[in-house]
Order: structure tokens, then C-alpha cells, then sequence
């Protein structure tokens, strides 16, 4: 890949997540920003912490069950959980290490909402 400048990826990562908040996407990985923009997953991953800490969004850990791979159990990322979970799909009794933990990430509300409320107003301005 081209040397990507740093304005660039904010503008291509801005892009991505402006797409995702106006969509009907709830929840989503980081693997899927990265597919979307084809930025590398740790420039993803810098990014999005970026963005967690100025509470724009949090990043949860997810678990899958070892045996069906559905997802069983959300946790915020320092919370204390039980790692003994039974898998309501299939039975499955999963003991999950903290290091198998899948980024998952949602949005603020507030935030996704800035992004929807920013349309009407571009309309607005053409008008004039
Ligand atoms: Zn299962």
C-alpha cells in the first residue's frame, strides 16, 4: 500500500464511521472498518481509542461460544464478569479467558445522532 498520510486516514476513518452511524448498524468490529476503508487493523484499533476516549464510543468485549461461535456474552472492557458462561444456543458450558475477548464497538448516541442531524442543514445551506 501508498503512503497514507495522517489527514488522510482521519478523513477516510471519519467517512467509515459517519456511514455506520447513519446506517442501521448497532454494533460492529473493528475488522469491519478496516474492510471498508482497507486501512491497516492497528491504525483502526489507535483510532478508535482515540475516539473511546473522548467518549464518543466504547469498546466492549465480546465472547463467542467456543462450540456454536455465536456471540454469548458482552462485557465493558474493565468490568469483573464470571467466565463461566452456558450457551443458550447450544448448551455449551464455555469458561472464556479475558485474552480471547473480540473488540466490539458501539456508538454514542449522542455522537451517531450529530451525524444524522448534520444533513437537514447541508440542504438547508444549498438553499440559499
Ligand atoms: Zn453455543
Amino acid at each position: 500500500m501508498r503512503d497514507i498520510k495522517p489527514w488522510e486516514v482521519n478523513k477516510i476513518f471519519n467517512e467509515a464511521l459517519e456511514t455506520i452511524a447513519v446506517s442501521q448498524v448497532k454494533k460492529f468490529y473493528p475488522s469491519y472498518i478496516a474492510k471498508m476503508t482497507e486501512l491497516p487493523l492497528g491504525v483502526v484499533i489507535n483510532k478508535l481509542e482515540e475516539l473511546e476516549e473522548q467518549e464518543a464510543l466504547k469498546i466492549k468485549h465480546e465472547f463467542l461460544c467456543e462450540e456454536c461461535c455465536r456471540s454469548i456474552l458482552t462485557v465493558n472492557k474493565n468490568d469483573f464478569f464470571d467466565p463461566e458462561v452456558t450457551c443458550l444456543y447450544c448448551g455449551t458450558e464455555n469458561n472464556f479467558d479475558p485474552l480471547d475477548a473480540i473488540p466490539i464497538i458501539e456508538l454514542d448516541d449522542g455522537y451517531r445522532e450529530s451525524f444524522s442531524k448534520k444533513k437537514p442543514l447541508k440542504r438547508e445551506l444549498m438553499l440559499v
